[in-house]
């Protein structure tokens, strides 16, 4: 939760407008959904709306001058609260919600709106979303909730129907650059963004040199691992020494690079299932076997901070991506 880059996300503009549109006519929703693409500033807007609502100047919210918007903005309003994951959990937990909802009871400190955001929201978990509810059904006067969701569908559907939803997309790699250029100057923003493989948003604070490197070095060890011509032990180890999350990430983008590869070829997806590789001169992992793997490094990446055998696990990953009968002789 660090300051906002100055420079507003354009991608986001539709959305702003419609925000400011409701202000202006009084009917700035309670509960608000937003649903982001990963990394597409979802939590940078719930932090912007938040300005909307508890600037002083509300014919000119949010003016980012007056006192209501520097505080909102410095993450330091006592009508702004947000809620996360605790550090040792990935989980929002019930007496998390339990502490927003009586604050947001509370009449504002600043005689207006109170503005709450729970983000990631779709790690609240059953217990804190059921007591969400509460709250939602008999919201307190002149309070904006936001909820921002990578993956709303995980959240129950009692509190969904009362949340009103605005999406944020992902801009198109070219405006991502843009940005990125505008508010960080200049550096290896395109390998920085291949490295992380979600929106730019990730990136607002990073040092995209040393991103783009190990982005770029994951890509050349996963071919080289799919040709055979890496240790999948060695570079299982190695992984797990240093920036393993990132290197997940860059995992999971080389594999769907090779899902879309293999259907943009135009094959019929039946067949690629039913056949065990994919067609063309580069042989490779057949599509099923692609999903499977994704959804694995996907469930080793929400899994880093459980204690397991990190390097075992990779290695297993790693094996599967050899030629058939490259690893037999090991
Ligand atoms: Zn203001």
């Amino acid at each position: 939760m660090s300051a906002q880059p100055q420079v507003p996300p354009p991608w986001t503009a539709q959305a702003r407008s419609a925000l400011i549109a409701a202000q202006r006519a009084g009917r700035l929703p309670h509960a608000l959904l937003i649903h982001e693409s990963p990394g597409a500033g979802g939590e940078w807007l719930a932090h912007w709306a938040a300005g909307l609502a508890l600037c002083q100047r509300p014919a000119a919210a949010p003016c980012g001058a007056c006192t209501g918007c520097r505080r909102a903005l410095a993450w330091q309003h006592p009508d702004l609260m947000r809620v996360a994951p605790l550090e040792d959990s990935r989980q929002i937990r019930i007496e998390q919600v339990r502490e927003l909802a009586a604050e947001l009871a509370l009449t504002s400190h600043a005689g207006g709106w109170r503005a709450g955001i729970l983000s990631p929201a779709d790690s609240l978990n059953r217990f804190a979303a059921n007591a969400l509810l509460k709250t939602l059904e008999e919201p307190p006067a002149r309070t904006l909730l936001m909820l921002v969701a990578t993956e709303p569908s995980r959240l129950p559907a009692t509190v969904l129907s009362r949340c009103q939803r605005l999406s944020v997309r992902a801009p198109a790699r070219a405006e991502a650059l843009a940005w990125l250029m505008q508010v960080r100057g200049t550096g290896d923003w395109g390998g920085a963004l291949d490295a992380v493989g979600e929106g730019p948003m990730l990136l607002a604070q990073a040092e995209p040199g040393p991103l783009a490197q190990i982005g770029a070095e994951t890509r050349q060890t996963l071919d080289a691992l799919a040709a055979g011509r890496a240790d999948p032990l060695a570079t299982a180890e190695r992984w797990g020494r240093s920036e393993l999350a990132l290197r997940l990430r860059g995992f999971e983008k080389w594999l769907t690079e090779r899902i879309r590869s293999g259907i943009v070829a135009g094959a019929d997806i039946t067949e690629l299932r039913a056949g065990p590789y994919l067609p063309g001169p580069r042989a490779f992992l057949n599509i099923r076997e692609l999903f499977g793997l994704l959804d694995e490094v996907r469930e080793l990446r929400t899994a880093l901070e459980v204690p397991l055998n990190r390097a075992l696990a990779l290695e297993a990953l790693f094996r599967r991506l050899a030629p058939r009968g490259a690893g037999a002789a090991a």
